[in-house]
């Protein structure tokens, strides 16, 4: 055993982050109390988790919290009997917060501009925000199992100690010196040795915390001033409390401290199943997209399983599916055993069960907020719809029950539009519900394939989300129509048009011919077309081929995919088509007419808001057009 004191530094990131830590979070310092809380509840439910397979780590008793205040001295400290730490735990958990992200969260702060108090709370500042309010910190810890103890020492400015130390049971003691008061502090940090301080701290941060935290107080009795321990928490979970007693605010509070998030939640879904199957959910729609909402490993459900009040597992993937990642809450369920593990979760018939539930509840509550409160629910959309949408994706709409909380952009007007709400505004024989789909609302405005649209008062829907590319593959139709794209080819051609067309096509056939053979390679073929009035030309999409929009996804995520060529349609009426039939008609494949190809080409790319092949080029041809 080693008997020497040994220094060691903090991680440089760590070192940093201390600095901002203390500079962004100053005005909320007192939720260092709340952070060293929670870490002594989480290593209660650590060591109770672990003592059901390991009977040296199991605690007889009930384990507790408690605060402990030396006025003399200036310290406050938050004594447990959790699972402790080693000493290697001690330097690596103490020493560097990398596992948290710490990369990542002095990014996006320097981004945010430092302040923003939910990004600090999504990443969780924990032990470090000790030093909001005290000038060394000593933690005193001994590993549930083991007989050694170690005391870790840091002032916070850049280093720390660890040598060995004495502790009668298992747990942590992590104590606080207060430092002076600064200039830039409004009250002095001593007050928080204050009883009703500490009690006011741990009221409105960890009400709810399962475990007790106890205090010392001073109270009157018989005319003697004595002390005793008091249980400053209510201890009572929000969910095994009566719906109907339970404040708003209530709720707010207990989906901020489970998610991290100041932003109010959009909705709260509590719901008792009663019978065969007994379980309380407490589940809620946050009221901001969280950052990693997209993130790869973190693309999973957040809902923490309890059996009876104990938590068994955060985070438990068989609650809910991926397209609902974003809900965040708890489930209590009183019939699973203890101990379940996780591949026994997924075969459970009774999980299984309380998934559909859940799944029916939350949809239902999305319904409802849909019909009656708009701007909320458009909220909600616009943060967690494309990830809603996944689910038609991956096949759980089959009975359109996603589909129908869709709300998508449309040329009906600046709000976005739910589909049932387009097919009740169709014109009578409307033959189906038409879409473009692109990165952007303002480029798809200016499509050339709008032009008949707006001719025939049918509306349009933009669907500028990636993901809708896929939606559109698996919703072939919606109350009857079919979805439609609005740039596929020839899908509107009346009789007479189609005769018309094709006596231009076929009396101009050497000249189009001309015009495949000079932008071969980007487009499969060219026609005339009775859909444009004001544009000269315009790329459509041919049945089967691959939208320029879905191919545009695919290139920004790196996929090979072969360029897809579509077809060129013409205006016959437009200047420029003349020109270029003029052209052709003077000298054959003159370089007149292969410059007028390529404007003809480039306008209608540049006109779907795709990118040139060559833009000096096209600049070049279209100054030298007008020169
Ligand atoms: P976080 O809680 O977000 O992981 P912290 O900086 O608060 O980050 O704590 C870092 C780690 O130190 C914890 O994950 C835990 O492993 C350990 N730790 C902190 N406090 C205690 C404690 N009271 N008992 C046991 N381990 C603790």
């Amino acid at each position: 055993m080693t008997t020497t004191t040994e220094t060691r530094p903090f991680q440089a990131e760590a070192a940093e982050l201390l600095s901002l830590v203390v500079h962004s979070l100053y005005k909320q310092r007192e939720v260092f109390l709340r952070e060293l809380v929670s870490n002594a509840s989480d290593a209660l439910d650590k060591r109770r988790i672990e003592g059901l397979k390991d009977a040296r780590v199991a605690l007889e008793r009930e384990g507790a919290i408690r605060i402990e205040v030396d006025r003399a001295r200036r310290t406050i400290a938050i004594d447990d009997d959790g699972i402790g730490m080693s000493r290697e735990e001690l330097a690596t958990n103490l020493g560097t917060i990398a596992r948290s992200g710490t990369r990542a969260f002095l990014d996006s702060l320097r981004r945010e501009g430092q302040t923003a108090p939910s990004l600090i709370g999504q990443f969780g500042v924990g032990f470090y925000a000790s030093f909001l309010v005290a000038d060394e910190v000593v933690v005193v810890s001994r590993r549930a199992g083991s007989d050694e103890a170690w005391r870790w020492r840091s002032d916070g400015q850049g280093s720390f100690t660890i040598e060995p130390a004495e502790r009668a049971e298992p747990g942590t003691t992590v104590t606080l010196r207060l430092r002076a008061q600064q200039e830039s502090d409004d009250e002095d940090p001593a007050d928080f040795l204050e009883e009703h301080a500490i009690r006011e701290v741990v009221r409105r941060w960890s009400d709810f915390v399962e475990h007790p935290i106890r205090m010392q107080v001073e109270r009157e009795q018989d005319g003697q001033r004595v002390r005793e321990w008091e249980t400053l928490n209510s201890r009572r979970p929000l969910w095994t409390r009566k719906k109907e007693e339970i404040r708003r605010e209530e709720y707010d509070a207990f989906y901020t401290r489970l998610a991290h998030d100041w932003t109010p939640p959009a909705e709260v879904v509590h719901l008792r199943a009663e019978g065969t199957l007994e379980y309380t959910a407490l589940l809620f729609v946050p009221g901001q997209r969280p950052m990693d909402l997209f993130d790869g490993t973190q693309g999973r459900s957040r809902v923490s399983l309890y059996v009876r009040r104990v938590l068994i597992m955060e985070d438990c993937q068989d609650l809910l599916p991926p397209w609902l990642r974003f809900v965040r809450g708890v489930v209590d369920a009183s019939d699973l055993p203890l101990n379940v593990s996780r591949e026994v979760l997924q075969q459970n018939a009774q999980v299984r069960q309380i998934h559909k539930h859940l799944v029916k509840r939350l949809l239902d509550a999305l319904r409802a907020m849909l019909e009656s409160d708009r701007a909320r629910y458009a909220r909600v959309w616009a943060d967690f719809g494309p990830v809603l949408k996944e689910g038609i994706v991956t096949g759980a709409d089959e009975d359109g029950r996603i589909s129908k909380l869709a709300l998508f952009e449309t040329t009906h007007g600046a709000e976005p539009s739910t589909l049932s709400e387009y097919v009740a505004r169709k014109r009578e024989g409307q033959p189906a519900i038409w879409y473009l789909t692109g990165a952007e609302r303002r480029v798809l405005e200016g499509s050339p394939h709008l032009e008949l649209f707006r001719r025939r008062g049918e509306e349009v829907l933009f669907l500028v989300d990636p993901v809708d590319e896929w939606v559109v593959e698996h919703l072939r139709e919606f109350e009857g129509l079919p979805l439609r794209r609005a740039d596929r080819a020839q899908d509107l051609e009346s009789s007479a048009e189609k005769e018309a067309r094709e006596q231009l096509d076929r009396e101009h056939r050497a000249a189009l011919e001309a015009l495949e053979s000079e932008l071969a390679g980007q487009i499969a073929s060219a026609r005339f077309t009775a859909r444009l009035k004001d544009s000269p030309a315009a790329l459509a999409t041919e049945e089967g081929g691959l939208s320029a929009n879905l191919e545009r996804i695919l290139r920004a995520a790196r996929q090979d995919v072969p360029k897809s060529k579509r077809v060129l349609e013409l205006n016959p009426d437009h200047a420029l088509v003349k020109r270029y039939l003029e052209a052709q008609a003077a000298e054959p494949r003159s370089a007149r007419a292969q410059d007028l190809a390529q404007l003809l080409l480039g306008q209608a790319l540049l006109a779907e808001g795709s990118p040139l092949p060559d833009p000096a080029r096209f600049s070049k041809l279209l100054a030298r057009l007008y020169a």
